[in-house]
């Protein structure tokens, strides 16, 4: 746990979150500002940065299958769903503990902004 790290308190609930499923690596939450009408976040239950810091390939693997597994829950495999990761300040990552946005419910635009 690092101090001060907003995700890292969710995983220990220390602040509350709307959580989707939890296994022994990782967590899927709500995202509180959904941008569409399904918005989970993936994130691992140790810290790390962001993907930079995400060297374990192992983890790598199962929090994307994660997000999969919440995608399959939502009822999105059939519609389609996207998995994003914003790594650094130019792709807007704002929490710096690694996590994967899960978006469906709606058509996607593309390219990204
Ligand atoms: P990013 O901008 O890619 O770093 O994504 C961070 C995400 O965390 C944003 O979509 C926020 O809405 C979301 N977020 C921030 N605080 C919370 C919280 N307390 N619970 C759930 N999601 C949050």
């Amino acid at each position: 746990m690092v101090e001060g790290c907003l995700f890292c308190r969710i995983v220990g609930r220390e602040i509350p979150a709307d959580e989707v499923f939890r296994t022994e690596d990782m967590l899927v939450f709500r995202d509180i500002s959904p941008v569409a009408p399904v918005h989970l976040l993936v994130i691992p239950l140790v810290h790390h940065d962001s993907l930079n810091q995400l060297e374990d390939g192992e983890l790598a693997g199962k929090l994307l299958l994660a997000a999969a597994e919440a995608a399959r829950r939502e009822n999105l495999l059939t519609s389609g769903y996207r998995v994003v990761v914003n790594t650094g300040r130019d792709a807007g990552q704002s929490v710096g503990h690694f996590h994967a946005h899960v978006l469906g419910g709606r058509a996607l635009e593309w390219p990204p902004g």
